[in-house]
């Protein structure tokens, strides 16, 4: 079965009663601005809505790119959403913000196209704001990450407390790919890949090892690619951190759609 046409935005069928029993989880907005800004794509994005929706900084939206509740979504759900994160909440103008990382100039990804070729007037659907990957309450916090978690690391470390020191260990693959972030009390070192693979990425690794980060009163924030993730959290376990002051969120994966 062929996919509905790109840069169609997903409409629901009016006879399907599907959207209406989920309709209190999803909203409806217009794009008022996309830019491509290097390998990122920021999208601005108008919802009336906004008001009634709550929203916590490192949480996501999944973007409806094609209908969930039609014949093609549910045969092939993994090829109807894509996440992400909210990289600025403006309740009073009643927009937000996405980055996304442009990842491959030959990737055929429903996420990768739709932020590609998405403009100003089309209309977007989006599940959220929704996720549980937020800040605590500690005196220091450690961030570790990559592009894709860095545009996580970007609300998460505006909303660490004032007197909580953060250290933000993010890689990207060279200085142009990288968010600005600012870590405001603290640290942020910088990881630059060269060509090298993100997967399981051990430059990633030596930068948390070099960092020795002590356990001891800090939480931690490991995004990404999935088995970078784990070998930073396995690393982490070795130098004695508690899993539970760990928090770890796969962004994506080498082989899977739609990671989520
Ligand atoms: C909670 C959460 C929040 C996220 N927030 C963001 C965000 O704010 N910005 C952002 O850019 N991404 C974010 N992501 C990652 C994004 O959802 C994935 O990259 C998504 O897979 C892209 O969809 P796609 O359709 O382009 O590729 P898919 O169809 O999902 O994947 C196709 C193939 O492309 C490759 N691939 C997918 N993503 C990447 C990548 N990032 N780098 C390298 N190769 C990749 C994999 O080999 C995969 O098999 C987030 C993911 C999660 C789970």
């Amino acid at each position: 079965m062929a996919p509905p046409t790109r840069r169609q935005p997903a409409t629901h069928s009016t006879i399907n009663p599907l959207p209406r029993f989920f309709a209190k989880h999803f909203a409806d907005g217009v794009v008022i601005q996309a830019e491509t800004l290097g390998c990122w794509r920021a999208v601005r994005i108008h919802c009336p809505a906004m008001h009634r929706l709550n929203y916590a900084p490192g949480q996501h939206v999944r973007i409806e790119i094609r209908d969930p509740f039609s014949l093609y979504g549910i045969l092939r759900p993994v090829e109807t959403m894509r996440t992400y994160t909210i990289w600025d909440w403006d309740r009073q103008a009643l927009a937000f913000e996405l980055r996304a990382h442009l990842y491959r100039s030959d990737g055929d990804g429903i996420g990768l196209n739709w932020m590609r070729e998405v403009r100003g007037g089309d209309r977007v659907r989006f599940w959220g704001p929704q996720g549980n990957f937020l800040v605590g309450s500690a005196p220091r916090h450690l961030f570790v990450g990559d592009e894709t978690a860095s545009v996580a690391f970007g609300p998460m470390l505006r909303a660490v407390g004032a007197d909580e020191e953060s250290i933000a260990i993010v890689e990207a693959e060279n200085p142009d790919a990288m968010l600005p972030l600012t870590v405001t009390n603290g640290e942020l070192r910088r990881v630059y890949r060269l060509g090298a693979s993100p997967v399981a990425s051990t430059r990633l690794l030596e930068a948390v090892a070099n960092a020795g980060v002590a356990a001891h009163n800090t939480l931690a924030y490991v995004a990404g690619e999935a088995k970078t993730c784990q070998i930073v959290r396995r690393h982490l376990i070795a130098e004695g951190w508690e899993p539970t002051r760990i928090q770890v969120k796969p962004f994506w994966a080498p082989g899977k759609r739609g990671l989520h």
